[in-house]
């Protein structure tokens, strides 16, 4: 058997944020996420659906990157979880719960435990992917998605298809040094795994070749 070789220069998922492939809210046909400035992803991004005309501008950062604690906005189209947080305005207990989306009220009722005393609190409403898989600005469905035995392989675009067909096929697999946050480094175990290898990569097969 040939040897291939993987080389990791330092590849971040971010680094594949500029186009994203999504599933059309509207028609359920492809539909582009543009982020115009990954990986900082700063600036305004947009999702354009040219089979239907579906069309939406955010403001929102990447998902899960720390700086989105709070509302959620308009544009998010995923799922959501509340967060509510306080003492307990008669015993000081701190009192923490979660309410699962999607947003049906802006309070909550918040009963300590300690001492049964009630508030209305307001929710925090943030954005989650809740295991999905979707784009991070918007949280809709990523088009190249695709079961293999149980699990879900999935890419942002043609680009970190390719990225992981080259890591799955390597037989030595090398990284730079400090290299602890890289996509190589975060790629979920069963995908590197050698009895699925054959698998993953029949799968970025048929993602790769157009239905149409
Ligand atoms: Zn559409
Ligand atoms: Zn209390």
């Amino acid at each position: 058997m040939q040897h291939k070789r993987f080389i990791d220069n330092g590849t971040y998922l971010r680094q594949f944020m500029g186009n994203i492939f999504v599933v059309c809210p509207k028609c359920g046909r492809q539909a582009t996420v543009t982020c115009p400035d990954p990986p900082r992803c700063l600036r305004t991004k947009t999702a354009v659906c040219t089979h239907c005309g579906f069309n939406e501008k955010t403001n929102h950062p990447i998902l899960n990157c720390g700086n989105n604690k709070k509302s959620t906005g308009f544009s998010w189209k995923g799922p959501v979880i509340g967060i509510v947080s306080r003492r307990c305005g008669y015993c000081g207990r701190h009192l923490q719960k979660q309410v699962r989306g999607p947003i049906r009220a802006n309070t909550t009722l918040l009963k300590c435990p300690g001492c049964g005393y009630e508030m209305s609190e307001s929710i925090n409403w943030r954005p989650t992917t809740d295991g999905k898989a979707l784009d991070p600005f918007f949280g809709l469905k990523l088009w190249f998605v695709r079961s293999v035995r149980g699990n879900e392989l999935w890419a942002y675009n043609r680009e970190h298809l390719n990225f992981i067909k080259r890591l799955v096929e390597a037989t030595h697999r090398e990284q730079r040094p400090h290299s602890n946050g890289t996509l190589s480094n975060r790629l979920p175990k069963w995908m590197l795994n050698k009895k699925n290898r054959p698998h993953v990569l029949k799968a970025i097969q048929k993602l790769e070749t157009p239905s149409e």
